[in-house]
């Protein structure tokens, strides 16, 4: 998608500080961190949000949890981490194309 900006930073168009990548998935750190680690992962594929892609793509939903959970190792999460993926304005979803949040270094405290 030409005006997507996950899309672009996939395509190596818009710089992004790249943690992981596999064939399907690329791991970038959020450009804002809200934890000591806050790294992004993204679906090469565009899809709006988690929804689309379970409807889309049910396996590579799976897949990029997969790479949510390398990233957590890559990064040495051993106290634990919390994967987030907002959908949609009222959850504050401010990028349309699915990522996963991988948030750790620190306790994280309760989920308010
Ligand atoms: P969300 O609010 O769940 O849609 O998450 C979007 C995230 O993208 C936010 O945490 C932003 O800080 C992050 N973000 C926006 N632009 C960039 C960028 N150019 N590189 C890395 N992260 C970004």
């Amino acid at each position: 998608m030409t005006d997507c900006l996950f899309c672009k930073i996939v395509a190596g168009e818009v710089p992004a500080d790249i943690v992981a990548q596999t064939e399907e998935t690329v791991a970038f750190r959020d450009i804002a961190p809200q934890a000591p680690t806050h790294v992004l992962v993204v679906p090469r594929a565009h899809h709006e949000d988690v929804g689309a892609l379970a409807s889309a793509e049910p396996a590579l939903l799976g897949r990029l949890f997969a790479a949510a959970a390398d990233v957590a190792r890559i990064e040495g999460l051993d106290g634990g981490y919390r994967l987030l993926t907002n959908t949609g304005r009222d959850a504050g979803q401010t990028v349309s194309h699915v990522h996963v949040h991988v948030l750790g270094g620190r306790p994280l405290g309760a989920l308010a």
